[in-house]
């Protein structure tokens, strides 16, 4: 039976300025109840990831640490993006913790999920993934925007939890798991179905920001879309193959055709036909070597093997201590 274990919770910041301390409040509270009740051990933490912020967001961190060490921080050498920041995070309280789950600074999810998480993770799944229930509170946009996403990674064939944002429980043993997953390229929504062992659903209610803007500008939401299509498919490239194929088998029957008629009445040159046919052409083949590119572009970064984050700062010096002084 888990009892009494150590849960970290791993918040990505970027520019959180505005809603830090609301949050801080809300999680504290959150955690203070749990410790109580002895769900979860009085080592437990919360790990702030400062993603490169621009605002007073490391600032705030580190005052709220001096003044409350229930929370600890850790500052990454500039912007990586949240799959790199909830990446670092869980890397560094894999350290530390038995498990730990993943909440959005703004508190969009609703927190009262780590509850049902931990329920979760007590019956033994090492994985539960936050699903929101409805999708109420969002932009028209993004409804339709997600909507076609789900759909269209499962028609190229990808594991996915549909309406699972980035808010998931993993225990030790999966966050070991994920750290063997070397690519650069990190999809975290996509890599995590992939590695197995017993998982399990939360659903929660998504509300709207408690402050501040989102982070997500459309060209960021487009990125992440391709990210998660280049990384784990190679659907779009034999999609091509087809569409070559298929170009090339309608082509032929049109120069047949053309033969036959040139043949019957002598009349057929017709200069806007051809130009269309040769733009229309052209523009498949753009097309293609783009989503070529696309692939190239990857390769390209793995091949680096850059590392995905750098920290600059950690404010989790003497957590160890608190651990081994405990155990
Ligand atoms: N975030 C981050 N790095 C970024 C962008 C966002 O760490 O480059 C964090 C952000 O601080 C928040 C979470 O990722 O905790 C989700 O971002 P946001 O709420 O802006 O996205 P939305 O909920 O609107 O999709
Ligand atoms: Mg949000």
């Amino acid at each position: 039976m888990r009892e009494n274990f150590i849960l970290y919770l791993v918040v990505p910041c970027y520019n959180e300025g505005e809603v830090l301390e609301i949050t801080t409040k809300a999680l504290n509270e959150k955690m203070q109840t749990l410790i109580k009740n002895n769900v979860i051990s009085e080592k437990s933490k919360v790990l702030y990831v400062n993603d490169g912020s621009k605002d007073n967001t490391w600032d705030l961190i580190t005052k709220i640490h001096n003044e409350n060490n229930l929370f600890c921080g850790i500052k990454l050498s500039r912007n990586r993006g949240t799959q790199n920041a909830l990446y670092a995070g869980s890397m560094v309280a894999k350290e530390y913790a038995d498990v730990t789950i993943s909440v959005e600074a703004d508190l969009q999810d609703d927190i009262n999920v780590i509850d049902k998480m931990l329920e979760e993770y007590k019956n033994g799944a090492e994985i539960v993934y936050g699903v929101r229930s409805s999708r109420k509170k969002d932009t028209f946009f993004k409804k339709i925007t997600a909507g076609f996403f789900y759909k269209f990674m499962n028609f190229i064939g990808i594991e996915m939890v549909p309406n699972h944002s980035e808010c998931r429980l993993m225990s030790k043993k999966a966050l070991e798991g994920l750290e063997q997953f070397k690519e650069n390229n990190l999809f975290l929504r996509g890599i995590i179905p992939q590695i197995g062992y017993k998982t399990s659903i939360a659903y929660y209610d998504r509300g709207e920001r408690v402050a501040g803007k989102t982070k997500f500008s459309l060209k960021k939401m487009i990125n992440f879309a391709m990210e998660g299509i280049i990384s784990f498919s190679i659907v779009p490239l034999r999609l091509i193959s087809a569409l070559g194929f298929l170009m090339f088998l309608i082509s032929f029957i049109v120069l047949i055709c053309n033969v036959i008629l040139q043949q019957i009445n002598n009349n057929i040159s017709d200069l806007c036909f051809i130009i269309t046919t040769i733009f229309l052409v052209s523009g498949i083949q753009l097309l293609a070597l783009g989503i070529i590119g696309e692939y190239i572009g990857k390769i390209n970064y793995e091949v680096k093997k850059r590392p995905r984050y750098i920290i600059e700062e950690e404010l989790l010096k003497q957590n160890k201590e608190i651990n081994d002084e405990k155990n």
